[in-house]
């Protein structure tokens, strides 16, 4: 037998409970108990999220929110900054281009956290900006981008909307929309929600809200004005997919009784335990500013990157994500973002450092699982067993 694990940043895996919420039958989404329902959902994720604004949900994977974000904010001819570090922050240029809207690039090395005084640089230097568009936590090289600065720069230096990707950071890394100015933060379904593909949730800023009110670029399914107005009666405009609502209120009340400051410690502990277990047995890793959702870690050269991951996944059953666009056979991705424990970690990394031994690489065996095992040791044990899993 060989049990599968699934360590990839998207989908990640999904509890028990809420799959066996999403085995009843449906129900229909203009019937009481779905308006019963979507309200605790809602007040659910405006905890997550940490805001007093409403939480839009959208039946599609993450990029329609991204792209509901660009058609219902800005007008053709607008003019926005967008930060590409990766594969994603690389997309925001693609959906602008896509609507017709002008774009400043702002290219970061892949690896690399962003500076936010290039943000800044650019402001002044555009005087016609109407918004910034930024990853949190960029899942093609694992780096964390300090959006709280960032948010506070451009507030203080232009009225430009500061719209962050927190696809794989709401529900892992502490992200806090009002509190730090945000005007507008995007989540999916698959990530720290734990439920499988197919919803996206987004919420604005009162400023964004009045953006929207005055955007002309064509929407009609993402149009968000729309989805607010059903919202306030506790429905979505078209047909919701309910099976992963059903889901995901289940899974939002596992975060809810968790607390979310402790779903961030618990992503924190986990975060570390895996970069010190892949630094044991000689492995670097890429991000100079890891994000805690997921590591990014380099294949050593020596090794044929092609074995590492067949043996890793055919061998062991541990599915890790690989490296995306230029970073395509250099490196291996670890998610630890959802629903994970202690003993994940310590698994992954037995499973890597038995893959790496079979690969040829040379290293002492069980470094890396006393590594795993240090970091855990560490960490407030009542946090990390009052955790989700109840
Ligand atoms: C997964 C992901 C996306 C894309 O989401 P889809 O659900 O595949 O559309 C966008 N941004 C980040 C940071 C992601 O991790």
């Amino acid at each position: 037998m060989l049990k599968k694990r699934l360590f990839t940043p998207g989908p990640t895996p999904i509890p028990e409970q809420v799959m066996l919420a999403m085995a009843q039958p449906i129900m229909h989404h203009r019937h009481p108990e779905f308006g019963e329902m979507f309200r605790r959902v809602n007040e659910n994720l405006k905890y997550l999220f940490q805001t007093q604004q409403e939480v839009l949900t959208l039946t599609s994977s993450g990029t329609g929110a991204m792209e509901a974000a660009v058609c219902n904010l800005l007008s053709p001819k607008d003019r926005a900054i967008f930060v590409n570090a990766g594969k994603f922050g690389e997309r925001w240029g693609e959906i602008c281009r896509a609507y017709g809207v002008g774009t400043e690039e702002i290219k970061v090395e892949w690896g690399d956290p962003v500076d936010p005084r290039l943000i800044v640089d650019c402001l002044r230097n555009h005087s016609d900006i109407k918004a910034v568009f930024v990853t949190h936590s960029e899942t093609s090289t694992g780096v964390l981008h300090d959006v709280q600065e960032i948010a506070r720069l451009v507030r203080d230096n232009s009225d430009a909307l500061v719209v962050v990707d927190g696809i794989t950071s709401v529900g892992a890394l502490e992200l806090r929309t009002d509190a730090w100015g945000i005007d507008v933060v995007i989540t999916g379904s698959q990530k720290g929600l734990m439920i499988p593909p197919g919803l996206s949730f987004i919420t604005l800023s009162d400023r964004a809200w009045k953006r929207a009110g005055q955007s002309t670029l064509p929407k009609y399914y993402l149009d968000l004005q729309r989805a607010k107005k059903a919202l306030d009666q506790h429905e979505t405009p078209w047909t919701p997919a309910v099976t992963l609502l059903v889901g995901l209120d289940i899974a939002l009340g596992m975060i809810r009784r968790e607390g979310v400051e402790s779903v961030w410690e618990r992503h924190a502990v986990l975060a570390r335990a895996i970069r010190g277990g892949s630094e044991a047995v000689g492995l670097r890793l890429l991000a100079r500013s890891p994000s805690n959702a997921l590591t990014a870690v380099w294949i050593p050269a020596e090794l044929d990157a092609k074995r590492f991951s067949q043996t890793l996944k055919q061998t062991y059953g541990i599915s890790v994500a690989g490296g995306q666009g230029q970073l395509k056979g250099k490196i291996f991705r670890i998610s630890h973002l959802g629903y994970y424990d202690e003993l994940d970690a310590v698994g992954v990394i037995s499973a890597l450092e038995m893959t790496l031994r079979d690969c040829g690489w040379r290293f002492e065996t069980g470094a890396g699982v006393r590594a795993v095992q240090s970091q855990m040791s560490k960490a407030d044990h009542t946090l990390l067993t009052k955790s989700a899993m109840q």
